[in-house]
């Protein structure tokens, strides 16, 4: 069988390094806010370009944690509108929503499944202040027209970053083309730690030291809580993971490009649509690959019982949620149609050569 994503191949690559790394901080007896956590933030501002890394507790806090303190430093106020691509993993909202802020739902486009930047203008009203933008599946969504609508109507852009680190727009990483970005090492991101880790880079210093002290229970000091904060820590265990992983993330991106690049070249099934691949001055690091067909139910079957293990990147979009209730009549056609469409193929940098043919092979011999 050829899993979705072996975890374990992944993680072993680098097995004494890890190993020694969480046994060093096992037997240090210093386990929060130490060396790792240091070093990690200060790696991944090189990184990305920032001026500040804050290491936190995972993805989801990360985005949360950039609306709170926007809101703390009265840049944002509760009930503000935040523009948001309504195809996006539940997260990138319930960041807006937790802060009492007002989501407002743009369609994508359908060949990038990105939010459609043509989409946003006519959304925007008096309460708009910021926009979300999701690089959805390791793809890069920035533009000059994003930049000048941004400017024209003083909005912030956060990023998302979620699925999309090592990603770049005309050389400059995605987590430092807009004010502030949120980053997940969820396990099966393209940076995995070994459990739940995150963090948010910015070069504004006022947003990174209000998030900081948010992080910490409003703190900057000990025991003086100057916001009614939270508890989001990114650990030394992970840390440590992260800093032996981050050094291989440009060579295990190439990896994925270059299967990606396999895959557009050698899939030729008529029953499927391959994603679009990406304009020059982007850099896409390909988080996940996602087919679009009429038949994806059939064809997930076909795959799985031909030994082709594959997920849907997502069954049900945010609006038809429980969650959002109120939501649910609101008729986003293109949303829908991608979410009853996509497939994502293994992608991963731990594929042989071997698979990746025999995933090809069996996906073109697939007929309905
Ligand atoms: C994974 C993910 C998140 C949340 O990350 P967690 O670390 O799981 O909280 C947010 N947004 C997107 C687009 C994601 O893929």
């Amino acid at each position: 069988m050829v899993k979705f994503l072996d975890l374990q191949k992944i993680n072993l690559q680098h097995q004494e390094e890890i190993e020694n790394r969480l046994l060093t901080t096992f037997r240090s007896g210093w386990y929060l806010f130490g060396t790792e956590v240091k070093q990690f933030e200060k790696n991944l501002s090189i990184y990305i370009g920032a001026k500040h890394a804050i290491g936190v507790a995972n993805g989801l806090d990360a985005l949360r944690l950039i609306f709170k303190a926007y809101i703390e430093l009265g840049v944002l106020q509760k009930g503000d509108e935040v523009i948001v691509p309504a195809n996006t993993y539940i997260a990138s909202i319930l960041a807006i929503t937790d802060n009492d802020l007002i989501p407002v739902l743009v369609e994508p486009d359908s060949d990038s499944y990105n939010i459609d930047i043509t989409k946003i203008e006519n959304k925007i009203t008096p309460k708009t202040k910021a926009i979300l933008i999701v690089h959805l599946y390791g793809q890069v969504v920035f533009c000059k027209a994003l930049q000048t609508l941004a400017i024209k109507h003083n909005l912030k852009i956060v990023e998302d970053n979620a699925q999309a680190i090592g990603a770049a727009w005309n050389g400059v990483k995605t987590g430092n083309l807009g004010n502030a970005a949120g980053f997940s090492f969820y396990p099966g991101k393209n940076l995995g730690a070994l459990g739940d880790a995150g963090a948010i880079t910015t070069n504004n210093d006022a947003l990174a030291a209000t998030i900081r002290a948010i992080a910490n229970y409003g703190s900057e000091e000990k025991y003086i809580n100057k916001y009614q904060g939270l508890n989001s820590r990114l650990d030394e265990l992970q840390a440590g993971v992260l800093n032996v992983k981050l050094p291989h993330l440009d060579n295990e991106n190439q990896k994925r490009r270059e299967i990606a690049t396999y895959y557009n070249r050698h899939i030729n099934n008529p029953n499927v649509i391959l994603p679009v691949v990406p304009k020059n001055e982007t850099e896409h690091v390909w988080h996940l690959y996602v087919i679009r067909t009429k038949h994806r139910d059939a064809l997930q079957q076909y795959l799985t019982k031909n030994g082709v293990q594959t997920l849907i990147h997502y069954p049900i979009p945010p609006h038809k949620q429980a969650a959002y209730k109120n939501w649910n009549n609101l008729s986003l056609p293109i949303t829908e149609q991608i979410h009853n469409e996509v497939l994502s193929l293994p992608i991963s940098p731990v594929l042989t050569n071997d698979e990746i043919k025999t995933i090809v092979r069996i996906l073109n011999n697939f007929e309905i």
